[in-house]
């Protein structure tokens, strides 16, 4: 029979590009809204790491199998890299995904491309009853572009530009999007170690 991965995550644009990450993996993927009310997680951690382990060994204790969460956030050179873990939240409790953007490109006003780097992390953990199995780390470098482009993805995308291309997240397909991802990066990284663990 096959084996069983739970995702933990409460956020649907995450849980639609994690699943579409995990495809290749020989294993039955399942939302961890499966296991009854999804706990609230106060993600009060400074480091993606902290967070995303945290997220993990919580929800690993709903099941008997492996678990997975991820943090993952923006972080940009001239905010000193803001807003980190508090992407999510960045312009205030309730927030809109817009608003974020909004706020983001209001604090980089008047600033050439050349200033505007940024880098888009993914910590994924992977627990197991309480355990921890494995963190793996995915980056991706890019600019914040001058002003929002694109519909697709969630989040910063209309204001991701990443390195070598000429457009937003936002614009990419969702398969564009993952060739290059701090979040496919970081799935690379989780399937190996998976494809080995379920091997033994
Ligand atoms: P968390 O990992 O649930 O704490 O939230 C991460 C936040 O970072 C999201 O709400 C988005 O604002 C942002 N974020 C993370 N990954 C992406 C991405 O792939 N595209 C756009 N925004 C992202």
């Amino acid at each position: 029979m096959k084996k069983t991965v739970v995702v933990g995550t409460a956020n649907p644009d995450k849980l639609k590009e994690l699943r579409r990450l995990l495809k290749g993996l020989d294993v039955r993927v399942v939302p961890i809204r499966y296991y009854g009310r999804i706990p609230k997680i106060v993600e009060n951690k400074k480091t993606f790491e902290g967070n995303a382990a945290k997220k993990a060994r919580i929800y690993s204790r709903l099941s008997d199998h492996i678990t997975l969460a991820d943090d993952s956030g923006l972080c940009v050179n001239a905010l000193k890299g803001k807003p980190g873990v508090y992407s999510a939240r960045f312009a205030g409790p309730g927030c809109t995904y817009q608003d974020n953007n909004r706020k983001l490109l209001k604090l980089l006003e008047g600033k050439p491309l050349f200033k505007r780097q940024a880098t888009f992390n993914c910590t994924v953990a992977l627990y197991q009853q309480g355990r921890r199995l494995k963190i793996v780390t995915g980056t991706c470098r890019g600019r914040i572009a001058l002003k929002s482009h694109g519909r697709n993805g969630f989040g910063f995308d209309p204001v991701f530009i990443p390195q070598g291309s000429l457009k937003t997240f936002a614009q990419m397909s969702s398969k564009a999007k993952n060739r290059v991802s701090h979040r496919a990066k970081a799935l690379t990284k989780t399937k190996n170690f998976l494809k080995r663990k379920l091997e033994t």
